[in-house]
């Protein structure tokens, strides 16, 4: 601990974000770093703590809190308080492959079980992160580390996001011989098409995708694995296959006259074209967008409040965000103590940036929609939104309550229900009861000879920070399998 005083010393003091009004006029990133100084200082609120439960990630009240990836948040933090930046980062990529990534989408499990918390406020573990990533891009610490002895082994990861990534990092590092296969024009599974730019800008994923090749890996995107090329031909050429394809598969929305009424999307396809639209304007004219709509977004996750940041940019004329579950409360409940996971009311950028704009909170909880209605050309012009409640553990409309409201644009963001069935069957993975691809208990191989999976695609949907957690652990097993042992870190 750099400076034992520091916690009573130095108020905790996040990034400063650009004023919403400004920010909304683009889709720019808007979190406004602390000068060096004030950095270091936010470090040595850092108590070194005998026990850190910021970096335990256990599970308490049914719930994990602290980071999953045991980042090494005291030392980092204690290197970075005396200004030794290369040694904090150091500590920093030990645990997490991709800080600039968890640095910016991470909703920061370590701060919640972050000690200073339980009286005050805690360290800001996920800005400190985020300084040291960007400081060692920038100061040249990142240099390719290329392996010095290949294994002659060859691995094929199938699918780029965060957990695909995290898996071909390590292996390429072990030496095997690694190309990750992606379906889309770009890597980064969600990380590129699902979490807007203004939340993680993609030259950041382009960067990172130089520094892998540079490195060895090799990237082929636009290969549809399943489609385009079949799991026999990638199981000859591979010594193992590790699928890491995501669980995109929605959740549907069961309102009445929804069948080819046109202006209803799920989210995740409608943030993608958002991305496309701002990536390549040319190849992205015919995408949905809420210029000038009245928006009904359903469901209250990270993802809802996206779609809300998303169509606020876009220029839409409201937004009302609809939510099943009841207001949860402002602070945490007596049956909610420090340090789980607080379960309490969380006003995200989408919906700061929808009060300021429209003068009240989109969010209306306890209410989904009924039915939709369409003009005579088949586009959609308003919906009905109904009251519901618990009812045997059942959510149950309250008659009476229903109400038609104007819509031109209606985003679906109620979950998801696994992964698509197609690549898993080309590989003879079975899937599991919840719609995940079957794994040994604790493990990461599937019952198909050599093949594995990690990520959302096995966990469910989850975080970034789990995604890389997995890529690490399933490359780990995937690195025994080849060699009999392996001595990569989790
Ligand atoms: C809108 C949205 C916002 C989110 N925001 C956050 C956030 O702020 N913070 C956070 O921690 N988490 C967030 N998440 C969750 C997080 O993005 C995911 O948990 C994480 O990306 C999962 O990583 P993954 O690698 O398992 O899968 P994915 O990121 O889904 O990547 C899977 C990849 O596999 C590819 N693929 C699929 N099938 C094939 C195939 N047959 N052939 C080739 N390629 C294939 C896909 O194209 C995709 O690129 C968000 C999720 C959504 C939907």
């Amino acid at each position: 601990m750099g400076k034992p005083t520091g916690f009573l010393e130095y108020e905790r003091k996040q990034n400063a974000d650009v004023p919403v009004k400004e920010r909304i006029q683009n889709f720019d990133e808007f979190h406004i770093p602390l000068s060096e100084e004030a950095r270091r200082e936010q470090a040595a609120r850092c108590m070194n703590c005998g026990v850190p439960l910021c970096q335990s990630a256990v599970r308490l009240g049914g719930m994990v809190t602290g980071c999953p990836l045991h980042n090494l948040i005291p030392e980092y933090n204690d290197h970075l308080y005396r200004g030794h930046y290369a040694h904090a980062l150091a500590r920093l990529v030990k645990t997490n492959n991709f800080p600039e990534f968890t640095g910016r989408v991470c909703p920061a499990l370590c701060e919640k079980a972050c000690i200073n918390g339980e009286y005050g406020e805690p360290v800001t573990c996920h800005d400190n992160e985020l300084f040291l990533i960007e400081t060692g891009f920038a100061r040249g610490y990142m240099k390719p580390q290329i392996p010095a002895v290949r294994s002659g082994k060859k691995v094929a990861v199938i699918g780029a996001g965060p957990s695909g990534l995290a898996a071909a990092d390590q292996l390429n590092h072990r030496g095997h011989s690694v190309t990750v296969f992606e379906r889309e024009d770009r890597i980064g599974g969600l990380l590129m098409y699902g979490i807007p730019n203004m939340k993680l800008d993609k030259s950041v994923i382009s960067r990172r995708r130089r520094l892998m090749e540079e490195e060895g890996v090799e990237f082929r995107t636009g290969v549809d694995v399943g489609k385009d090329v079949d799991g026999a031909a990638i199981l000859k050429e591979y010594d193992a296959v590790l699928l890491c394809c995501g669980a995109k598969e929605p959740r549907k929305l069961s309102a009445v006259g929804m069948d080819g009424v046109k202006g209803i999307a799920f989210a995740v396809d409608f943030l993608t074209g958002a991305t496309r639209r701002l990536l390549s304007p040319e190849t992205a004219k015919s995408v949905l967008s809420a210029a000038g709509k009245d928006v009904v977004v359903v469901g209250g996750g990270d993802t809802g409040n996206d779609c809300i940041g998303t169509v606020i940019r876009q220029g839409c004329r409201s937004v009302t965000a609809l939510e099943m579950m009841p207001e949860p409360p402002a602070e945490r409940a007596a049956d909610n103590p420090w340090p789980e996971w607080p379960k309490v009311k969380k006003t995200d950028y989408g919906h700061e940036e929808a009060i300021a704009k429209f003068g009240s909170d989109p969010r209306v909880y306890s209410t989904t929609v009924k039915e939709v209605h369409a003009d005579k050309k088949g586009v959609l012009k308003s919906v009905t939104i109904v009251s519901v409640k618990l009812e045997n553990r059942k959510l149950v409309e309250i008659p009476g309550t229903e109400k038609e409201i104007p819509c031109g644009l209606l985003l679906i963001a109620a979950g998801f229900t696994g992964c698509e069935k197609y690549t898993a069957d080309t590989f003879g993975a079975a899937l599991s009861a919840r719609g995940t691809v079957a794994a040994e208990p604790e493990g990461y191989r599937t019952g198909a000879d050599k093949v594995f999976t990690a990520g959302d695609m096995h966990r469910g949907q989850s975080l970034v920070v789990w995604a890389i957690h997995e890529g690490r652990c399933a490359a780990r097993e995937v690195d025994e399998y080849l060699m009999g042992y392996s001595n990569e870190e989790e």
